[in-house]
Parts: C-alpha cells; structure tokens; sequence
C-alpha cells in the first residue's frame, strides 16, 4: 500500500479524533451492500481494515443488517456469511426490524455516541451521513478499502465548536497551532503561517547573539558592576544612610 494513502487515512482518522472523540479501537459499523461488494471484488475485510487503518480495528453489525442479507435469499446468501463473522451491536428493532440503512442511521443518531465508522456500498445511506456532523464514512473502491475525506458538515460544526469558545492572545495561537495539525485550517490561514516562517527573524539565533555579548562583559566584569551599583535610586541611598546612622 502507498505511503501517501497511510498518510490521508491517518489524517482523517486524526480530525475524528481531535474533534469528534474517537479512540482506538476504532468501530466499523458495516452494511450488507458493504459485504456484498467486498465478496464480489474477493476482498477479506477482517484482514484488510485493519491494515488500512493501521490501528485497532473492530468490525461490528447489526441484527436489521443481517437479517436484510438472509430475507435476500440465494443472491445475497455469500454477503449474509460474511456480516455474520462480525460482533453484532444491538440496534432498537428488537421488536420490527427494518432495512439495513434505516438501522444504521438509527445507530449514528444523537451526534454519533457510540463513535461508529459507517461502511457502506450504498450511495443514498453514504449521503445522508455527509450530512450528519462527526460520521466517517468507509467505502471499497474496487478492492481498495477507501475512507471519505471528512465532509463539509462535519467540518463546519468542528469551526463552529472551536468559535465558540472565548480565547486569550496566547489560547488562539495554541488554536491555530491545533486547527493546522486537525486540518481545520482555511487556505488562507495556512498561507499566513508560511509566509510567517519565511520572513520573519529567527527569535532564537537574536537570543544567541545578545547572550554573547553580555558574556563579553562579564570579562571586563568591572564596568558592569559599578554601572549595577549606580542604579541604586538616591532616595533608596539616602534611606540606608540615615538607617545606618540612627543604628549608630
Ligand atoms: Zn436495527
């Protein structure tokens, strides 16, 4: 696999879990459509997810999707064994299930508590949850596991969590620091900070400079002293004197 896919998938990974509290191990919630592709285009999920993700993986589904892939019949009977090699999360169908998406969507309802990763083939469920804020999305692209950038509502309500926090001088500079390593950073945000790095002096290598000439003072240390002696205030001056004298 390509470094520079490792690179995007931690990306992603890392804005679910700076803005939205995802930890490890990270909850793939899987459909039917989801294991009917990955069956069709010979792919081994269990093997292959966690390796893309390259962290602690752990597929789950739910009793509405496997039961959707058994009421399918022979067709969908491959997809049906797959689904059913998964932990399966409770759903709130007990009593009438219903169709794989409706369930899923119910599962990710409430800002997406539980913090599932929803993996899905099907193009209608994959909209709705772009449209929800905090709710990646995983999909096989022929076989190559793929996980969608993080959508605009997700990105707007993490902006709009950020806004509205009141900050100090020093706290919005630690923000900006935090939005560019989330990538929260507008364009022009990012533009600015480069710019910054370029022009402006090393604080640094000024420090240096000013540390060695007060080293060369020190070696005609006399000067120093008395110049140090002679910033003594008069009025403090005058104070010691006549506490001197009034001991005598
Ligand atoms: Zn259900």
């Amino acid at each position: 696999m390509k470094i520079t896919r490792h690179k995007k998938v931690h990306k992603y990974l890392n804005f679910y879990v700076n803005n939205y509290k995802f930890r490890t191990p990270f909850q793939v919630l899987i459909d039917g459509t989801f294991c009917f592709a990955a069956l069709k285009e010979k792919v081994d999920i269990q093997d292959q997810l966690p390796k893309y993700f390259q962290q602690e993986t752990k597929l789950l589904t739910t009793p509405c999707v496997i039961m959707e892939t058994e009421s399918l019949g022979p067709q969908t009977y491959g997809a049906m064994l797959i689904a059913k090699k998964f932990a399966v999360h409770k759903c709130s169908h007990e009593k009438h299930p219903t169709t794989g998406s409706k369930c899923l969507r119910s599962m990710i309802k409430n800002n997406n508590p539980s913090r599932y990763i929803i993996a899905t083939q099907d193009r209608d469920l994959q909209e709705k949850v772009r449209n929800r804020a905090g709710v990646p999305l995983l999909y096989l692209h022929g076989k190559v596991p793929t996980l969608d950038p993080p959508s605009q509502a997700s990105k707007n309500e993490a902006q709009h969590q950020l806004d509205k926090v009141d900050l100090n001088v020093h706290q919005r500079e630690t923000l900006a620091e935090l939005k560019q390593s989330s990538g929260l950073a507008t364009e022009e945000e990012t533009k600015m900070k480069k710019k910054k790095r370029k022009g402006g002096p090393n604080p640094l290598s000024c420090k240096k400079k000013q540390k060695k000439t007060s080293v060369n003072n020190t070696k005609t240390s006399g000067k120093v002293r008395k110049r140090r002696k002679a910033k003594i205030p008069s009025h403090v001056k005058e104070m010691l004197k006549t506490s001197q004298n009034s001991n005598q």
